[in-house]
């Protein structure tokens, strides 16, 4: 490949000069050079990492997002470098209006606001700016320019049938489509064409001209996929756009931004790797060292419908988009420690060795990432991380998550709580102290569902119309008896051990076998076993069939409830 900058336009001078004044359209901008001069080395100690996060504002931030900016984070910050955050604007028919607040919100939100760019407070910070790019397409159509004048540049004036008829006649011919070679239908036109062209005000792009060959191979280091071999490029690519923005293609504004904002590696998913020659080969042309490229994995999912590992989906998976994660309310550090797990194998032990330390403490390995080839995003695991970060807070921490989330999200609730603080404070605490504190909450969402049914407005509006289905099978007359028995027996000054006593023998006495033997040996003798009878007890006293020790609940709850709930119903 011929990697000189410096030849000979093979445009006519008065070409190139009519087409540059159509990109500027009277514009006037600063040549690269003075651009140049602007974007100075940054004073960074030696080894320092610039890393960047380059999200596209299309109204939505994958979880796959979240994984690429902690890894930019880390990187950053274990090298005393920096990591910017650019808002990559070119498309925009694909740009979802608000987004870019969105992106900012979220990367705060999720503990990942970049070291420049735009902050969660509309403010931006750095001096490589501006960040997004939109307001960056001056420096875009000076380097484009830059590309013309060396002959790496042409317009091409060819109409969207006329590309369109070109890939049918490749796939008619089983060839690679694309604008290649004898396809590249305006690369070796001459400059009465072009001048033609240019008179008869015809729209065109400007297009790279490649040097490279399919032919030929060529070869590259992606620190985290390793050596790459692979075709080189010689498609001649679009890099600034037909319409009357100009705006330049993902491309061209990619080399010239990572270069002027002086990134040392580019983090990018793995979806990318395709179009690295190209890159390579585009920042060549400018006379650009190109860049060291690390292509993150794409997180898949095992599919919930049997059908196996697959790519997270933002169509089928709302947990591709990470305002499902906040709009449960799942607990941020816990996503993330479960993400740096998927993205280092050694975080699992260093996170139980240190599960108070922060996560910023953890040693992350590029090198360990390499070797996580396809992260498999496992709901279940993540439940149990988030399990785990809840059950570890302190009481007093836990509550004002509780009554904080309830205020937000569940006005009732929170009015049911805050109306008896004494009786909530009892039933926040139920399980939890001791060394094996119960694990039911994974996200502040699940409160309610874990707590409601204390209260009694929550308890008959949201619980009770549960019950029949929870009580499946079981008729209304022996759930009536089972009730009657019970309450019968029952007495709220009874300890542990003797509620428990007085609950058997209504059991027994409601026809319940307490004898597992017995009930399997003459199962038509009895209504069930003590379990039965429990779970009838349980599912009117909470609408549930799973909760902490019912005795428990029923001293918190007193006796007039208990009443309230299992007493007769006539
Ligand atoms: N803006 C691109 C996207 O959202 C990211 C490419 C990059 O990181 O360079 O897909």
């Amino acid at each position: 490949m011929n990697n000189s900058t410096q030849q000979t336009p093979r445009l006519s001078s008065d070409n190139i000069k009519r087409i540059t004044a159509s990109i500027l359209n009277g514009s006037d901008i600063p040549l690269r050079s003075e651009i140049e001069q602007q974007y100075v080395a940054r004073d960074l100690p030696a080894g320092a990492e610039v890393t960047r996060f380059a999200p596209s504002p299309t109204g939505f931030v994958h979880i796959g997002a979240i994984f690429t900016a902690m890894i930019c984070q880390y990187v950053a910050r274990q090298t005393e470098g920096i990591y910017v955050l650019r808002i990559e604007d070119t498309d925009k028919k694909r740009e979802v209006e608000g987004s870019k607040d969105l992106i900012s919100r979220q990367l705060h939100t999720f503990g990942v606001e970049p070291d420049e760019g735009l902050q969660d407070d509309e403010s931006v910070t750095g001096d490589y700016g501006p960040y997004v790019q939109s307001e960056r397409k001056d420096m875009y159509l000076a380097f484009a320019i830059d590309l013309l004048n060396t002959g790496r540049a042409y317009p091409c004036f060819a109409t969207t049938e006329e590309l369109q008829a070109a890939v049918k006649d490749q796939q008619s011919k089983k060839l690679r489509p694309g604008y290649y070679g004898e396809w590249a239908l305006w690369r070796d036109r001459s400059d009465e064409d072009i001048a033609a062209a240019l008179d008869a005000d015809k729209p065109f792009v400007l297009r790279f001209r490649s040097e490279g060959s399919h032919d030929t191979r060529m070869v590259f280091d992606d620190a985290l996929k390793g050596r790459m071999e692979v075709p080189e490029n010689d498609l001649d690519v679009p890099l600034i756009k037909s319409d009357e923005h100009r705006l330049p293609t993902y491309h061209l504004a990619h080399v010239v931004d990572d270069y002027l904002m002086r990134v040392t590696i580019v983090f990018r998913g793995e979806e990318w790797l395709p179009s690295t020659p190209l890159h390579i080969e585009l920042a060549q042309a400018l006379g650009i060292q190109p860049f060291t490229y690390a292509h993150t994995p794409v997180i898949s999912i095992v599919d919930p419908s049997g059908g196996g590992k697959r790519k997270l989906s933002k169509r089928k998976d709302p947990e591709a988009d990470v305002a499902y994660w906040v709009q449960a309310a799942y607990p941020m550090r816990a996503i993330k420690a479960y993400l740096l797990g998927l993205a280092n194998s050694n975080f699992e032990d260093w996170y139980r060795e240190n599960p108070d330390a922060a996560l910023s403490e953890f040693e992350f390995s590029l090198k360990k990432l390499a070797s996580s080839r396809s992260p498999l995003l496992d709901m279940k695991k993540l439940e149990d991380y988030a399990k785990d970060e809840i059950a570890r807070l302190t009481q007093e921490h836990f509550n004002k998550e509780v009554l904080a989330w309830c205020q937000t999200h569940d006005h009732d609730l929170y009015d049911a709580m805050m109306a008896d603080p004494e009786y909530t404070k009892r039933v926040l605490a139920i399980e939890r102290g001791g060394d094996k504190p119960r694990k039911d909450v994974a996200k502040w969402s699940d409160v309610p569902g874990q707590f409601g049914y204390f209260y009694d407005g929550i308890f008959s509006e949201r619980f009770v119309p549960g019950i029949a289905d929870a009580l499946e099978g079981v008729s209304a007359d022996d759930q009536g008896a089972a009730l009657g028995a019970f309450m019968a027996t029952y007495d709220h000054t009874a300890d542990k051990d003797a509620w428990f006593d007085n609950m058997k023998q209504a059991a027994e006495s409601a026809g319940y076998a307490l004898d597992r033997k017995a009930l399997k040996a003459n199962p038509e003798n009895f209504k069930g076993g003590l379990a039965d009878f429990a779970k009838i007890i349980r599912v009117h006293t909470t609408g549930k069939t799973r909760t902490p020790d019912l005795y428990t609940i029923m001293q918190i709850m007193g006796l007039q409830r208990v009443n309230s709930r299992l007493g007769s119903s006539e």
